[in-house]
This record gives C-alpha cells, structure tokens and sequence, in this order.
C-alpha cells in the first residue's frame, strides 16, 4: 500500500534545479505513453537523469512499454525506491496495483479527484529518485483531475501536447494545453503522432488525414516539434517493452524522436 508519514517534503519545488516536462494529449490512443517512455530513455541515453512518473492512472502503461511489467517498488523505511529502466528512474500506479501474470495492468483503478491529488502528491514527495535533470511525467489524457492536481502541484512543469494529424482532433488538444495555462504552467510544443506511414513505392500514406500537428501548435503559438510517422518497429517495441530510441535508433520514428529529446 501507498502510505507515507508525511515528514519529506515535495522536492520539485520552482527553485529545484530539475526540469519538469509533463506529456499530455486531449484523448487516449494518440501515442503520448509510447513517445514519453521513448523520449526518457532518449534523454537518459543523452547522459542525463531522468525520472519517469506515470500520473496515467486510469491508463497506465508505462511500466510495460518500459520492460518494467509486475515490477515492484522497493521500501527503504518510508521512502520508495523506483525501478530503473534503460537509466530512467520510472514509478507507476500500476506498480502498486494487483496485476494479472503478464502485468498488464487489469486492475481497474477507479478514483475520485481528491484521492488521485492524494496519490500524485505522495508519488512526488515519498519516492526518492534523487537528484534528476528532468523529470518527466506522462499525464492522462484530457483535461481531468490529475491534469490540475499536476498543475497545482507543479506550476512550473512545460507541457508537450501530442495530437495525431486528423483536424478533429486538434480542438481537444488544444484545450489540454490551454488548461495547462490556466494553471500557470508553460506550453514547450506540439508533437504530431501517428503522421504518413511509408510505403513500399516510396509514396507515404496519410493513414489518419493531415494538418493536425500544425493546427495545435499554431492556435497555442508555440513549435511543432516532429512529426512522428507510422512505425510497426514503434508499435512493437512498445509491446515487447524494449523502446525504439535504443534499439533501432535508424527507424523514422526513432529518429524523428531523437531530434525531440534533442530540441527540449
Ligand atoms: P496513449 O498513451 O496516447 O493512450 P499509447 O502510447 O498507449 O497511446 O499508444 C496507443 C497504441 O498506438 C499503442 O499500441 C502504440 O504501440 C501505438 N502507437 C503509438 N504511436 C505509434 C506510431 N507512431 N506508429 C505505430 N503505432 C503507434
């Protein structure tokens, strides 16, 4: 069970010197676990110290995009000590649930608001995972509970938006990034997911339309950052918990990845 004393106080404070990148998206399904995880681990590759919280609740799937599937914590007194993975720190919700044998995360997690601020509170302040470069944290998507917990909790978070490059989804995301505002904390950029896939003949398929990227990142005046293709490597690497960014670093994917750890 998640309990702590109380007696640490939260670290993430505006003065740390630890950079805080919060990955959000208006729905589910558009990538934002599977670009997180890759882009922590890129980081990490980069020589930095990266810490991974999975604030997804309700959708957790860090732990298995990472290799991490039935991972426990360990307990130092009341501290937590997170698993590592690839050289990210990484802690989830879903390492304190029952989770069937493959640790995929069955078990429902059907919290109300305050339990939730509860639980992303003790995840910042109780698990000690030192002194970081960058924290990053891969929210739920929409503009729920935990998006303004986070927001109260670290004003000073910059926020990537991930849509995918359909127009209709371009208003939802857009408003993930405008609460994020409201909260005070800074919108970094856009990343399109789930852009052309290559085909065979050298054309590119817009599998899900075109534009969407560049709509967001245009109506919250802020870069789009990449625009991530259509990758089975991608797909695959996330499902065998072993991420792209490290595996085949020449997939466009990957590389188009890469080029965002490189621009934060
Ligand atoms: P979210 O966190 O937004 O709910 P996920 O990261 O869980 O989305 O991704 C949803 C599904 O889409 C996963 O099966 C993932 O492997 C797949 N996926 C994500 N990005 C791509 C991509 N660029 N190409 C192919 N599959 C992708």
């Amino acid at each position: 069970k998640l309990q702590g004393t109380g007696t640490r106080t939260m670290p993430f404070t505006p003065d740390s010197l630890t950079r805080v990148i919060a990955v959000t998206s208006g729905k589910g399904g558009v990538g934002k676990s599977t670009l997180t995880a890759n882009l922590a681990v890129a980081l990490a590759a980069r020589g930095l110290r990266v810490g991974l919280l999975d604030a997804d609740v309700h959708g957790f799937s860090i732990p298995g995009l990472l290799g991490l599937a039935g991972v426990k914590p360990t307990r130092v007194g009341e501290m937590i000590l997170p698993p590592v993975a690839f050289g990210v720190k990484v802690i989830s919700i879903g390492m304190f649930l029952d989770t069937d044998s493959s640790g995929s995360g069955s078990a429902a997690v059907a919290w109300r608001g305050p339990m939730l601020h509860r639980t992303i509170n003790q995840f910042l302040t109780d698990v000690y995972f030192g002194d970081l470069d960058v924290l990053l944290l891969d929210l739920p998507p929409g503009t729920g509970d935990v998006a303004i917990s986070i927001g109260q909790l670290l004003p000073h978070a910059e926020v990537l938006v991930v849509t995918t490059p359909q127009p209709a989804a371009a208003d939802v995301a857009e408003r993930s990034g405008v609460v994020a505002r409201q909260t005070g904390q800074s919108v970094f950029g856009v990343i399109e997911n789930m852009a052309g896939l290559a085909q065979p003949d050298g054309t590119v398929l817009e599998l899900f339309g075109s534009g969407g990227g560049a709509e967001v990142a245009s109506r919250l005046g802020v870069p789009l950052l990449a625009r991530i293709p259509l990758s089975v490597p991608l797909r695959e690497g996330g499902d065998a918990g072993s991420p792209i960014v490290l595996s085949e670093p020449d997939d466009a994917a990957a590389a188009a990845i890469l080029g965002v750890a490189d621009a934060l």
